[in-house]
């Protein structure tokens, strides 16, 4: 039997998209920027063997930027969004801007760039802020420190969890996401039928059933969103594109 929807509970699934109009780029746009190496490269425990101090230097440059960049309007919209309810964020994001806009309850499904952690089964982490890694930096396990991301080929974590939130939500938004990459897209089916259920995305090739879809930059359209939430309602849909509507 499935578990009672809580009609106070929202659960915002972010991914990249939410965080370009902070200035952190989507992997495919940061792509360009490691012109020798493929985005697997350098996100595979394959490119990880074959070349660490690539991959070093790789996440070193990601979590400096990261640490540079500022919450935007979306990520502090749906902090605000605690006043009044229970807010869930399952974010595919390895950045922290969610919670330094406030939020209190967040989920990385896909690892975080503020930690470290070596590379022995027993995987102790370590919070680094932005402080790069080095080669011959070691746990205390004695193997290499490595950046605490999910690499292609990875366990993604805490899913059990982020699934049994996403089925008790009475409201969920998508934001972001290109819904690509698995099993974190996956996550999207555990919403309930009975659930307010938005999308917002620049471009969306299939829309998960039963999701609205509202195309345009998050920062335009989250504000918006969580304002009628916290207005008490259900909300309006300006930028809706209905006829996307596909299973
Ligand atoms: P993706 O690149 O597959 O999809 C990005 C989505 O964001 C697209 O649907 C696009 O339409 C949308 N988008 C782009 N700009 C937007 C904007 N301004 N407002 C709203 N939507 C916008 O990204 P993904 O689905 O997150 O998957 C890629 C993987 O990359 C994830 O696993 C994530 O861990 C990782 N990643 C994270 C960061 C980060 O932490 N900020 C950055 C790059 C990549």
């Amino acid at each position: 039997m499935k578990p009672e929807i809580q009609a106070n509970k929202i659960v915002i699934l972010s991914g990249s998209g939410i965080s370009v109009e902070s200035g952190i780029p989507t992997f495919r746009d940061a792509n360009g920027l490691w012109h020798n190496y493929s985005w697997e490269a350098v996100a595979s425990p394959a490119g990880w063997q074959a070349h660490p101090e690539v991959v070093l230097e790789f996440y070193n440059e990601r979590r400096k930027h990261a640490a540079e960049a500022q919450p935007n309007v979306a990520h502090r919209a749906i902090a605000a969004l605690e006043s009044a309810y229970e807010v869930i964020v399952v974010t595919q994001n390895v950045d922290d801007l969610h919670e330094r806009a406030g939020s209190t309850n967040v989920i990385h499904v896909h690892g975080q760039l503020n930690y470290a952690r070596g590379t022995s089964e027993g995987r102790k982490r370590y919070r680094i802020n932005d402080a790069p890694i080095s080669m011959g930096q070691l746990c205390e396990d004695g193997t290499q420190l490595r950046p605490d991301i999910v690499w292609f080929g990875e366990d993604v974590e805490y899913m059990t969890e982020s699934r049994r939130h996403l089925e008790t939500a009475a409201k969920v938004l998508v934001v972001g996401t290109s819904l690509s990459v698995f099993p974190a897209a996956s996550l999207v089916k555990a919403a309930r039928s009975r659930a307010e259920k938005i999308l917002v995305a620049l471009a969306m090739d299939k829309l998960p059933y039963g999701f609205r879809f509202m195309r345009g930059k998050a920062t335009s359209i989250v504000p918006f969103l969580c304002q009628g939430w916290l207005a008490g309602g259900q909300n309006g849909d300006p930028y809706s594109d209905s006829n996307t509507t596909v299973s």
